[in-house]
């Protein structure tokens, strides 16, 4: 690796940022020819006497930077997925690109991301990326597809055709010949003498002439070097170059390579900090996934049509929750947000669900009851938490608000869930 992209990699890598957002420019930079490097800095520079050239392009950064919120995230992937978003923000850059790169753990590089890990789990990046298009932050488009190591995920193989029995790689090849006259068919090292060129059958001994008139070849036979079989399918095998596993090739993991753009939901995120993926907050205990929240109010208003019970559904919205998110911390985080579910669990009955829409907003069911009950509930159940978020977290003024909604069998399940967080966005 050479020393400009050490030091990139240094500045990049960092996961505060106020560093790795910094802009860089080379000085007399000649290894722009590194796709890295030159996809990591922000310009080049050919004398000291030229960095008042470079003012506007810092201011220009300087003030993207600005419209971003930083905020801790609860899990590793979501935490690279903010530095991605960050990163591409405060250039301007709305496409991800995929760079065929030698020095890449997997062939291609992602500068964006790729910066972020060491050869051999530059793999993650994949895994990274597809989250990220699963969360709507980028939508992508195929591009190729690379096979990596079933062991180490790595992408450095070496193709090479082995042994069927013995996974030898010394494995020579032969014609094999087919003799009209007498149906003999046999390696061609069977038809040679040690005196001349001259083909003859070892069966009937006769003179082969012209091939396509007398014999003809009609495929290939492979000898074993190291246990002597013959065979005619040779195999194929893959040898991990970075932790020497040997596989079949139809045991390789083949992924795909794609291109991402950036979407609304993307820049709105990079803008708002990007705490959680919905994997991230799904396994918390007493909640629900959201699709399940989302079929179980379906099916709730379905049965509201024959009944005449009342059923809600509400939500509650921590607005400065990426603020105190922030602050304290993922573990403390995570045991803030189990705190929360439990309150709410406390306060409502055992069949009524709870989900996490995102990392601020919790979407509650409340079957059964009138929607003026549901709505001293919920008051309830926010000045528990904004009692317990005042005690834990002394200088932090929360901004918490809720919304109920009595369900209507006239309108959809999905706009009514959408009606509720929209209540917090206006
Ligand atoms: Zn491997
Ligand atoms: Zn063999
Ligand atoms: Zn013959």
């Amino acid at each position: 690796m050479n020393y400009t992209l050490h030091i990139l990699k240094k500045i990049r890598g960092h996961l505060n940022p106020e560093l790795y957002l910094k802009p860089i420019f080379l000085l007399k930079g000649n290894e722009k020819h590194d796709p890295l490097v030159n996809n990591l800095t922000d310009g080049v520079i050919y004398s000291l006497d030229q960095v008042k050239l470079v003012i506007p392009v810092m201011e220009q950064i300087y003030l993207k930077v600005a419209d971003l919120s930083f905020t801790r995230s609860l899990s590793f992937e979501a935490q690279m997925i903010d530095k991605i978003l960050n990163m591409m923000y405060s250039r301007d850059k709305k496409e991800l690109e995929p760079i065929p790169y030698f020095n890449s753990g997997i062939g291609y590089s992602f500068p964006e991301a790729s910066i972020n890990f060491g050869y051999m789990d530059e793999w993650q990046v994949l895994d990274i990326l597809d989250i990220a298009e699963k969360e709507g932050l980028f939508a992508s488009e195929y591009l190729d597809r690379i096979y990596l190591c079933n062991n180490c995920s790595g992408g450095f193989l070496s193709y090479r055709e082995v042994c069927p029995h013995c996974a030898s790689t010394n494995a020579s090849s032969e014609d094999l010949i087919h003799h009209f006259p007498c149906a003999f068919i046999g390696p061609i090292s069977d038809f040679k003498n040690e005196i001349d060129n001259q083909l003859n059958c070892p069966k009937c001994n006769k003179m082969l002439r012209h091939i396509g008139v007398d014999y003809d070849k009609p495929s290939i036979i492979y000898t074993c070097g190291k246990c002597n079989s013959k065979f005619q399918d040779i195999s194929v095998r893959a040898k991990c170059m970075m932790c020497t596993k040997d596989a079949e090739v139809q045991y390789l993991i083949p992924r795909d390579v794609k291109m991402y753009r950036m979407t609304k939901k993307g820049e709105t995120s990079a803008q708002t900090g990007y705490i959680s993926t919905s994997k991230d907050i799904e396994e918390f205990i007493g909640t629900v996934k959201l699709e399940t929240f989302k079929t179980m109010i379906k099916y709730e208003i379905e049965r509201l049509k024959q009944t005449d019970y009342n059923s809600n559904i509400a939500g509650i919205y921590l607005k400065n929750a990426g603020e105190l998110y922030s602050m304290i911390g993922a573990s403390s985080q995570r045991a803030l947000l189990r705190d929360l579910v439990e309150i709410v669990r406390r306060n409502i009955r055992s069949s009524d669900l709870i989900t996490f829409q995102n990392v601020n907003i919790v979407l509650v069911s409340l079957n059964e009851i009138p929607t003026k009950v549901a709505d001293n509930i919920l008051k309830e159940i926010i000045n528990i938490i904004s009692r317990l978020i005042k005690q834990n977290f002394k200088n932090f003024d929360v901004d918490i608000r809720y919304s109920v909604h009595q369900l209507n069998t006239r309108l959809s399940h999905e706009l009514q869930i959408q009606q509720v967080t929209k209540d917090f966005v206006d």
